[in-house]
C-alpha cells in the first residue's frame, strides 16, 4: 500500500484491499487463468507457455510504417511540442509521470480543442521498482445539486445533443489536476513546478497554430459566439486564425504559474475556482449550478486496475466510471475462443469475428456500466472467463447475429441501456516509458472539440456531463448512467498496459474517439499480439468498429473493400471517418518502439 499511503488527502483510498495489482499478483493471475485452459482457450492443449513472446517488429514493415526507436525512454503524444516537452523532462532524469505532466500542460496549450486542466482524464501507471499498477481516476463530477432531469427538456424529451453541449450545464468539475498531483506525489521525481515550465514558456513566447487546430477552429460554429474564445481563436475580422499564426496565451501562462507555485489547490479554491464558477453560472446559454464547494470537494481516486488474460498476455486498464477496459477486455476475452492468428489480418472473416465480439461487449456496456460509486456495476461477472466463453457461443463464423442483447445472467438487474449521442471527437492520449521502466498510459479529455466553448483564464472548460444518458429512464427502467449529483459520467476512454507472463509491461496504448476508442484499442492490440504487426503498423492500420449496430469501416482506406463480403455475412456496413489518435509504445527485446497515429499530428520521441 506504500504508493497509496503517500496519496494526498484529496485522493480517496480505494475500498478494497486489492486496490492495485502487483507484478507478482499479475503473473499469478495470468498463470492461474491460463491453467484453466479449458475455460480460457490459449491455443495449445499442453502446458501454457507463460514466458510469452514479446511483440516484435513485423516482417511486413514498410518505410512509412517504421516505428520510432529508442533504448532508454520514450514518449508518444498527439503534438510534437508536447512530445518534445516530455522528452526534455525524461532527459533530465524525470519519471514517466513527470514527462506526462509536462506533455499534458503543453497539449492543453497547443491542442486546446482536446484536453486540459478544464477537463478530466484517466491514468494507468506501472511502477517498475514495486511492480504496482495503479489506475488513477480524474474524471469530472456533476455538481452536487445536479438531478437526473438535467438534460431533459420541458416536454420530457432529451435535449438536442449540441444544445446541451454548449454553455454552462455540460461542464463537470474538472479532475485532471487533482489526479496528476496525486500521481506525482506517488511517482514524480522532478519538482512539480519544473513540469510546468515548458508550457509556460510556450504560452508566453507563442506557438504556431497547427493545421489540425486551425481546421477545428474553422469548422466550429459555436466557438466564435463566446467572447473569450472569439478573441483568442479568431481574427478581429472574425476569421479562424490561420495555421502557422503565432498564438500567445498570457492568461494561461499566469494560471499555470500559480498552479506550479502553489499546487493544484490553487485551482480548486481561490481566484481560479471563483472565476470558473462565475463563468459557468454566468453562461448566457444554460447557466450551471456549480459552486465553489463543488470544486473544493473534488477528489481524484486511486482504483484497482482491471486485468484479464488474453492468450499469452495480461491486459490491464481502467475500471468504471469508464467502460473502456470492461469493453476492451470483454471483446478480447470473447475472441480468445477464436484463433485470430490463423486468419489473414484485416480479412472479412477476422473483421466479422471482432465486430461480433464487440457487439456483445457493447450490449453489456450500454446496460451495466456507469459510475460504480453510484450504481453497482457487476464487474466480476462481466469479466468472468466462463461468462465470456458462454458469450462467445453466440458468434457464428458465417452469419452476423445482428443486434446483440446484454448477457442473460445479468439481465435481472432491471437496468435499461442508455442512449448515446454522436458527437464531435476530441480527447488526447499519451504513452510514456522512462529509463527506469515505469510505464504509463494517460487519456485525457474536455469531451467534445473545444468542450463547452467556455474559456476562463486561458483554458477551455469541458462538456463532459453530456457523457451521461440524457434520459434517466427507458421504458420505466432506470438507466445506470443517469445524471446524479457528484456522479462521474460514463466514459469510453481506455488507457491500457499489456504485460507478459512474467509481469513485465510489453505494450502501452490508448486513443481518443468516444465509444469508438474501444474498437481502436482492440484493433491495435490484435494487430500487435495476434498479427505480429509492429506498433506503428498496428496504429496506422485501417479501423473497423462495431458498437452493437452497423459495422463501421474507415472511409478512404483499403478496408472499405470488405463491404460486400461483410454484407454477405449479414452486417449492415457504413463507411465513416474514424478519427482516432492512438499513441503507443511497444517494449521489445530490440528496445522501445513507438507508434504515432498518422490521422493526427503526434510523434513518438525517445533516446
Ligand atoms: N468524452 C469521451 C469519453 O470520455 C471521450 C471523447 C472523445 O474521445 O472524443 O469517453
Amino acid at each position: 500500500m506504500a504508493a497509496l499511503q503517500t496519496a494526498s488527502k484529496h485522493m480517496r483510498a480505494p475500498r478494497q484491499a486489492a486496490s492495485k495489482g502487483s507484478r507478482r499478483e499479475l503473473a499469478r493471475a495470468l498463470v492461474g487463468a491460463l491453467a484453466l485452459a479449458g475455460l480460457v482457450a490459449c491455443g495449445s492443449g499442453g502446458a501454457p507457455n507463460v514466458a510469452a513472446p514479446r511483440p516484435q517488429s513485423g516482417p511486413e514493415s514498410t518505410q512509412s510504417n517504421e516505428p520510432a526507436r529508442a533504448k532508454r525512454h520514450m514518449i508518444a503524444a498527439a503534438n510534437p511540442l508536447a512530445a518534445e516537452a516530455g522528452l526534455e523532462i525524461l532527459r533530465e532524469g524525470g519519471s514517466a509521470l513527470d514527462a506526462a505532466i509536462a506533455a499534458q500542460m503543453v497539449l492543453n496549450l497547443v491542442e486546446p480543442q482536446s484536453s486540459g486542466i478544464g477537463g478530466g482524464g484517466f491514468l494507468v501507471h506501472f511502477s517498475e521498482a514495486s511492480g504496482d499498477i495503479v489506475a488513477y481516476d480524474g474524471r469530472e463530477t456533476a455538481p452536487a445539486t445536479a438531478t437526473p432531469d438535467r438534460f431533459v427538456d420541458a416536454n420530457g424529451e432529451a435535449m438536442p445533443f449540441f444544445d446541451a453541449v454548449v454553455g454552462g450545464l455540460s461542464v463537470g468539475v474538472p479532475g485532471l489536476l487533482r489526479m496528476l498531483e496525486a500521481a506525482h506525489r506517488n511517482h514524480g521525481k522532478l519538482p512539480w513546478r519544473r513540469l510546468f515550465e515548458p508550457a509556460i514558456g510556450l504560452a508566453e513566447n507563442g506557438f504556431s497554430i497547427s493545421a489540425r487546430l486551425h481546421t477545428s477552429i474553422a469548422a466550429d460554429t459555436h466557438l466564435g459566439t463566446f467572447d473569450a474564445a472569439r478573441a483568442y481563436f479568431f481574427t478581429p475580422a472574425g476569421e479562424a486564425k490561420a495555421a502557422g499564426t503565432t498564438l500567445v496565451n498570457r492568461p494561461f501562462a499566469e494560471t499555470l504559474r500559480t498552479i506550479a507555485e502553489e499546487g493544484a489547490g490553487a485551482f480548486y479554491a481561490g481566484e481560479i475556482a471563483r472565476d470558473i464558477v462565475r463563468t459557468v453560472r454566468g453562461a448566457a446559454r444554460h447557466p450551471s449550478d456549480m459552486t465553489e464547494d463543488d470544486l473544493a470537494a473534488y477528489e481524484a481516486k486511486a482504483r484497482a486496475p482491471l486485468c484479464l488474460p488474453y492468450r499469452f498476455w495480461l491486459v490491464c486498464g481502467m475500471p468504471p466510471p469508464t467502460s473502456g477496459a470492461i469493453a476492451t477486455l470483454q471483446t478480447l476475452g470473447i475472441l480468445q475462443e477464436f484463433d485470430l492468428g490463423a486468419l489473414k489480418p484485416d480479412s472479412a472473416r477476422a473483421v466479422h469475428l471482432i465486430a461480433e465480439a464487440s457487439r456483445l461487449a457493447f450490449a453489456d456496456r450500454d446496460t451495466f456500466v456507469a459510475d460504480s460509486d453510484f450504481v453497482p456495476v457487476p464487474v466480476a461477472a462481466l469479466l468472468d472467463p466462463r461468462y465470456l466463453v458462454e458469450r462467445a457461443k453466440a458468434i457464428s463464423p458465417d452469419r452476423s447475429m445482428g443486434r446483440a442483447a446484454p448477457g442473460d445472467v445479468l439481465a435481472q438487474s432491471g437496468l435499461a441501456a442508455g442512449a448515446e449521442s454522436e458527437r464531435g471527437i476530441s480527447t488526447t492520449h499519451l504513452s510514456v516509458v522512462d529509463a527506469g521502466g515505469n510505464t504509463l498510459a494517460l487519456t485525457s479529455s474536455i469531451e467534445g472539440t473545444f468542450g463547452s466553448r467556455l474559456m476562463v483564464r486561458g483554458f477551455l472548460l469541458n462538456n463532459q456531463l453530456t457523457d451521461f444518458s440524457f434520459l434517466p429512464e427507458r421504458d420505466g427502467a432506470p438507466v445506470a448512467n443517469r445524471v446524479e449529483g457528484g456522479k462521474r459520467p460514463r466514459s469510453s476512454m481506455a488507457p491500457t498496459i499489456v504485460f507478459d507472463g512474467s509481469g513485465r509491461p510489453v505494450l502501452v496504448v490508448g486513443s481518443p474517439g468516444g465509444p469508438s476508442i474501444i474498437g481502436f484499442v482492440v484493433k491495435t492490440l490484435i494487430g500487435v499480439l495476434d498479427w505480429g504487426r509492429n506498433i506503428q503498423e498496428a496504429v496506422a492500420a485501417a479501423h473497423f468498429v462495431n458498437r452493437n449496430g452497423a459495422t463501421d469501416l474507415e472511409l478512404g482506406t483499403p478496408i472499405e473493400a470488405l463491404k460486400p463480403e461483410l454484407e454477405a455475412l449479414g452486417h449492415e456496413v457504413t463507411l465513416r471517418v474514424l478519427s482516432s489518435g492512438l499513441h503507443a509504445i511497444a517494449i521489445t527485446e530490440d528496445g522501445l518502439l513507438g507508434g504515432a497515429d498518422p490521422r493526427r499530428e503526434g510523434r513518438a520521441l525517445g533516446d
